[in-house]
Order: structure tokens, then C-alpha cells, then sequence
């Protein structure tokens, strides 16, 4: 009827003007808590799943908002993505990340591996890769002790700038691993076209792999793909005691997840790294 279709609409508009809403407070605020300082890098440690040795981390990004609470990358980093903020954003993330490394490379292990995730138009800037270069410089680090995550979307639109900077990254000696493996359309044909050293296999398989036989021998084929290639493998999202028996027996050689360790702040990731060290 008329009326109800009149309750639709305004159904709708309320949700999009709340939806909107939410987006522009999102988006000023993150504005701020990049300017006052607001925004952290956690740490999650990435495992050898030979011996459960750290050896090295993934850089997360967290937002402890006064009002809003604890506002989830799944939500603010599109918004970053859609206002241009991730650029700001995106080099602070590497900066705290190369900050944190140097210093555990220096007291730790000359070789910690430090995984930094780059999205879609932070990898698209033509300058993306200078300023690589020189931040690479100013906090000493080597590159080889560096791998850059990047999903499908950011090779979706296959411009000429993706493949010159995923070149130019791969000539200066940098990492370049590709996320959440298997969740997209065309992993495999970008696996073959671009050079990739890793493969994240995404935690929606390594979930299921002890009650899914189908999940486990997809993870099975995607470690042997992996290798086959000359790529290491990384399985996150390990949450069990068990999840890890099956990957360890699969032979993957990295391991992320809450069964090791969920992000942490930068000085709770070092007592970590510490206790690992104590002779
Ligand atoms: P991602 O790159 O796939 O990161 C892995 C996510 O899985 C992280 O969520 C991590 O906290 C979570 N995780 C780790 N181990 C487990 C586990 O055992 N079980 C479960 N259920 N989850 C686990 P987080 O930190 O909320 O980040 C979500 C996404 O936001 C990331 O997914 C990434 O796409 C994006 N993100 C986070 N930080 C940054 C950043 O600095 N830059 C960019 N561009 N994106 C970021
Ligand atoms: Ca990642
Ligand atoms: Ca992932
Ligand atoms: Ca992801």
C-alpha cells in the first residue's frame, strides 16, 4: 500500500541519514585523533610453526575513542580509505612500525620481520615508493626485514602506477605478501603476475580446518600452491592448540593468532620478546 511504502521510505532515509551521520562524526574525529595523537600501532607476533619462536610482527592499528569507545579498523579504515585520510594515517602506521622494529632489531634480532599493512590509494600514490625509501633510511632499517600487505583491491584496477610501484618495491629489496588469500576472484592469476614473496591464508579457513574436511584440504593445497611458487606461507587467525597440529603437519612456516598472542600495545609485545630472549 501507499502508507506502507511511505514507512519503507522513511525507514530508509532515517537509516541512511544515521548511517551518514555516523560516517561524518567518524570522519572528523579521526581527523582529530590522528592530529592529538590518538591512534596506536599494536603489535601481533608472527610465529615460526616449527618452534612457536616469535619472529617477528604484524603492525595493527587501534583507535581508543573517549566517546565512541574502541571504534574497530573494519569500520574507520574504509572511512580513512573514502576521505583521502589514509595517507596521514598510513605513514604514521609505518613510521611507529619501523620506530618499534629498530629498536627490537638492535636488542632483540637483527632479522625481525615487521608486516605492515597498505591499502588501495596509499599504495596508489605515485610518491608512495620515495617515500618508502626514505623512511626505510631514516629509521635504519633493512628492507629485506620488511613485508607490505596488500589485498586483491589493491591490484583490482591494474593501472600502470600498481605494477611500476610493485616493481620499484620489489627492486629495493621490500616484501610483498598478499592478505586474506583465497577471499577473493582473481588471487590466483595476480599470484602469477605480480611478484609476491607470501601467502596470508585467510583465518575464515584455518577456523574450520578441524571439523571441515573440505576447509582443511583447501588449506592443505593452498601451502603446497605456496611453496610450489617460492612464496612462505602464513596461516592467521590460529586459535587452537589443534588448529596449530594440523598446520604444523601441513608443513605452513608461519603462524599468527590469540593461540600465541592477540595484538598488543608496543611495551607488552617487547616483554614478550624479552621472555623469549632470558636464556
Ligand atoms: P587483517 O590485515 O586481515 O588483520 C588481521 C585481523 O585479524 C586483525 O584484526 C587481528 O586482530 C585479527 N586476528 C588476529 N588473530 C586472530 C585470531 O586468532 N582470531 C580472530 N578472530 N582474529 C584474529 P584488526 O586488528 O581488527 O584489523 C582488521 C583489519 O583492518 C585488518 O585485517 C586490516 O585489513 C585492517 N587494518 C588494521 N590496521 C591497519 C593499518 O594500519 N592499515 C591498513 N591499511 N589496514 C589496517
Ligand atoms: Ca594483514
Ligand atoms: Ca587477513
Ligand atoms: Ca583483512
Amino acid at each position: 500500500s501507499k502508507e506502507q511504502g511511505r514507512n519503507t521510505y522513511t525507514f530508509f532515509t532515517h537509516k541512511m541519514n544515521n548511517d551518514m551521520h555516523r560516517r561524518l562524526q567518524l570522519e572528523e574525529q579521526l581527523r582529530n585523533a590522528l592530529k592529538n595523537n590518538k591512534l596506536e600501532v599494536y603489535f601481533q607476533p608472527l610465529v615460526d610453526i616449527r618452534n612457536r619462536n616469535i619472529v617477528g610482527a604484524e603492525a595493527l592499528l587501534r583507535w581508543h575513542n573517549p566517546e565512541l569507545g574502541n571504534v574497530s579498523p573494519d569500520e574507520f579504515i574504509p572511512i580513512a580509505e573514502q576521505t583521502g585520510l589514509i595517507i596521514p594515517i598510513g605513514q604514521f602506521v609505518i613510521e611507529q612500525a619501523f620506530s618499534a622494529s629498530h629498536h627490537w632489531q638492535s636488542h632483540f634480532m637483527s632479522q625481525f620481520k615487521i608486516a605492515i599493512n597498505v591499502s588501495p590509494k596509499q599504495f596508489r600514490e605515485d610518491k608512495f615508493v620515495d617515500l618508502l625509501t626514505s623512511l626505510l633510511a631514516q629509521y635504519h632499517i633493512n628492507p629485506s626485514s620488511v613485508e607490505l600487505e596488500v589485498t586483491e583491491g589493491v591490484l583490482l584496477s591494474g593501472d600502470q602506477i600498481i605494477n611500476s610501484n610493485l616493481s620499484a618495491i620489489n627492486d629495493i629489496g621490500v616484501s610483498i605478501s598478499m592478505d586474506d588469500f583465497g577471499t577473493g576472484y582473481s588471487s590466483l592469476s595476480y599470484l602469477r603476475s605480480y611478484p609476491f614473496d607470501t601467502l596470508k591464508v585467510d583465518k575464515s579457513f584455518i577456523n574450520d580446518i578441524t571439523v571441515d574436511p573440505g576447509d582443511l584440504e583447501l588449506v592443505g593445497a593452498a601451502i603446497a600452491m605456496g611453496h610450489g611458487l617460492n612464496l612462505s606461507v602464513v596461516a592467521e587467525g590460529i586459535e587452537t592448540e589443534e588448529q596449530y597440529q594440523l598446520l604444523s603437519a601441513l608443513k605452513c612456516d608461519y603462524g599468527q593468532g590469540y593461540l600465541f598472542s592477540k595484538p598488543l600495545p608496543k611495551a607488552e609485545f617487547e616483554a614478550l620478546l624479552d621472555a623469549q630472549h632470558k636464556p
